[in-house]
Formats: structure tokens, sequence, C-alpha cells
């Protein structure tokens, strides 16, 4: 058993009140807290070694860059990459798709080539792709999900044909909470011989995340998701597509030698990470895994489950006309739920003035909300650090709200 009060006397922001009442803290699938330790790299990196890494030989710069690699390192033993090279630091998952999209689908696919993507895809994994049909006539294929939310695998294997160059889906979806059945995925995949990438910002945070047991081609996710600070992202790529794959931004740290007449390019993973990084955050990075492995991922995702079921069930059972969007089995701690024909705006602004922080809206995630025939859903999302008296807050004042607005 975690103990969740010693956690989260990590996190002052927990003790905040909203209206006078206490922070219930359920947008987690936004972004999640940051403990204190990983606060205190941030200021450590700040006050003690703040020095442009790779290119300074004093000791400065030196510490600076072996608390990045180091970082690097700590990102490969996470996610289980074969190397260090194949680890690129991003902005976040947006901007990882983005490096993919234009430099893979930018060199890689022509006219009249096809990728295939899901309908609960983030805009993430969705507007990069589309700004390629501004040079290539490039069709998307969406694999439908079906009503419990889980992905129809049947028709995934059925947009599979000749001009079929790329797959892009979501580990873990943002709003239904969905784990995508990513191994199957992947075979059927290469099995026409066709990249994966998977974008894991909703994954990373709850799972142990494999990409050689995946056989991942790319693999995605933001550190804000995770514990980490804002700002910082990972890709991995596998080695043979990043080598073929052109850089995504030029300038300095890219290179090997630049010249007007012609210029060379880096080895990886620095030919993917063109100017200074957020050295910084990455140094942070490294500790929110620490922090996330300290407690155990699997124990956090236990505890996140624990909340999900006990608040599913009661929203069930005691709120008159809930409509809960997900429900495949093995979800994710995210719960999209609308009430009656009550607004969602209207319940995540109420909710607010009692304390209760929840996203409403669409997610970033349109396609999906056309596909279920709705504008948007309220969002709860748990993380380690919430407990079972705030779901009881939560259903408390959700209780209140609906019967406000009815
Ligand atoms: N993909 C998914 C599934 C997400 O949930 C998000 C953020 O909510 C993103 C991508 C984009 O992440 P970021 O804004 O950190 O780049």
């Amino acid at each position: 058993m975690l103990d969740i009060e010693k956690i989260r006397a990590d996190y002052p922001i927990l003790d905040r009140k909203i209206y006078g009442r206490p922070l219930v803290y359920l947008d987690n699938t936004a972004t999640s807290q940051t403990p204190d330790e990983v606060v205190k790299s941030v200021l450590s990196g700040y006050t003690q070694t703040k020095a442009n890494v790779h290119r300074g030989v004093h000791t400065l710069s030196m510490e600076a860059t072996e608390l990045q690699e180091a970082a690097r390192r700590k990102v490969m033993e996470f996610i289980n990459a074969p190397s260090a090279e194949e680890i690129i630091f991003t902005r976040g998952t947006t901007e990882a798709i983005n490096l993919v999209a234009a430099s893979y689908g930018g060199a890689f696919f022509k006219d009249g080539d096809e990728i295939i993507l899901s309908v609960m895809e983030h805009h993430s994994n969705i507007v990069p792709w589309q700004l390629l049909q501004r040079r290539t006539d490039l069709k998307i294929r969406v694999i439908p999900a079906k009503a419990d939310g889980s992905l129809d695998m049947d028709i995934y294997r059925s947009l599979f044909n000749e001009r079929t160059r790329f797959v892009s889906v979501c580990h873990a979806s943002n709003v239904l909470g969905t784990v995508n059945p990513i191994k199957e995925i992947v075979a059927e995949a290469h099995n026409h011989g066709v990249p994966v990438l998977i974008d894991g910002a909703q994954a990373a945070p709850h799972m142990k995340i494999d990409v050689q047991d995946l056989d991942a081609d790319f693999y995605a996710f933001s550190a804000h998701k995770m514990y980490g600070p804002a700002g910082v992202g990972v890709l991995f790529g596998r080695r043979e597509l990043l080598e073929k794959m052109p850089p995504y931004q030029g300038g300095g740290e890219m290179i090997e030698s630049v010249s007007f007449e012609k210029t060379t390019f880096a080895e990886l993973p620095y030919k993917f990470e063109a100017g200074t990084p957020d050295f910084i955050g990455i140094a942070a990075l490294h500790k929110a895994i620490d922090y996330m492995e300290s407690i155990g991922i699997e124990a956090i995702a236990a505890h996140e489950h624990e909340l999900l079921e006990y608040t599913t069930l009661r929203m069930t059972e005691e709120i008159p006309g809930i409509r809960i969007f997900g429900t495949a089995p093995g979800k994710c701690a995210i719960i999209s739920f609308l009430v009656g024909n009550e607004h969602h705006y209207d319940m995540g602004m109420l909710l607010d003035k009692l304390g209760i922080a929840v996203r409403t809206g669409h997610h970033c995630a349109q396609p999906l909300m056309t596909a279920l025939g709705i504008e948007g859903t309220v969002r709860a999302s748990f993380a380690v650090y919430n407990t079972i008296e705030e779901c009881d807050r939560f259903l408390a004042a959700l209780s209140r709200v609906s019967e406000m607005l009815r």
C-alpha cells in the first residue's frame, strides 16, 4: 500500500484552496503536478550548474552536459531502448510527432501514398500529417472505435494496401482512457513492411513502456504529464530509420561542419537536436523518472486504477443521466462524461467553484467528438497523489452541480 499522505507532502500545490475549498486536482491528463524533488532539480540547474551544453571545456559546461546525457541514458533504460543515440529530446510529444512527420514523411511519402491514424488521436497526431498534405497528395485512413472505445481491429487490418506507408496511433487515448493493443497494431503494420509511431503521451505516466517488446519504430511522450517539467519531451526512433531521415531543424549542435558550399550533419541523436535544448528541464525529467521508479510504476497504476474503479462505479450508481465515454477493459485512469443535457463547460465551471479541477471541451480530439456525436465532455483524471477522499469530494460536488443544472 502506498503512503499517499507522504506522497502528497511533496506537492505544496495540493494544499491550495480554490474559492475557499481544498483543491481537488483531477486534470492530470492535461498535466500532472510536480514533486519537490523535481522542482529542486530545476532550481539547482539554475543556481548551481547552468552553462550551455556541448560547447564548453569549462567545468560548469561539462557538468551540465553530463546531467543532460545522464538523463538520456535514464530515458533509454526507462523505455528499454537499445541505445542512448536513439533518444532525441524535443519540446514534447507534439514536437516529436512533428519531427517524424516532417522528416520521415517529408522525405519518403509520395503522391498517392496512404497513412493510417485512429479516430481517437489527439490533434498533435493528426495535424502534423495534414501539414504534409500541402505538398504531397497523402491519404489519411482512419481506424474507427467500437462502442466501448476500443479500436476496431478488423477494420484496421482491412485498411492496408500497397500504398500504405505509415501507421501512427496513440498508446492510450486522452479522452476514452482506452489502452490500445499496440503489439498487435505494430505486428500487423510490420507484416506489411510499414513503420509505426506510437504517441505515448498518456501511457508513459501510467505503465511500463518497453519499446523493444512493443517493437516500436518511434515512441513519443512528454515530461510534464509524468511529474516532470513543462517543455521537454522524448522521441525514441529506431536507429535504421533515424539514420536515413533528414534533419528536422537546422542550427547549432546538429552539424558536423558548416560552409556555404556544403554542410554535414552530426551523428545521432544530435542531428535532430538543433539549438540549445532545455538542458535544465531534461535533467529534471531524469529526476521525474527516478521519482516514478521510487514509488513503482505498477504501484502508481494500481492506485490510479482503484480510484478509477471506485469513482466510475459510484458515478454510474449515483448520478442520474450519466454517460461515460470509454469503457474498454484495462483503460487508464481517465473518466470522460456528460450528464443529461448539461453543458460540459457549465459543469466544469461550477465544479471549479467547489474546488474541483477537471477539464472540459473537445480535449484536442475533435474528430473523436464528431464520431461520438458530441461537442465535448467533462474529463476527470487521476494521478498517484489523488485520494479516495478526493473522489468523494468530486462525487459530492458532481451530484450538487448536476442537481443545480437540471
Ligand atoms: N498526445 C496525447 C494522447 C495527448 O494527450 C497529448 C496532450 O494532452 C499530446 C499528444 C500532446 O502533448 P504535448 O502538448 O505535451 O506535446
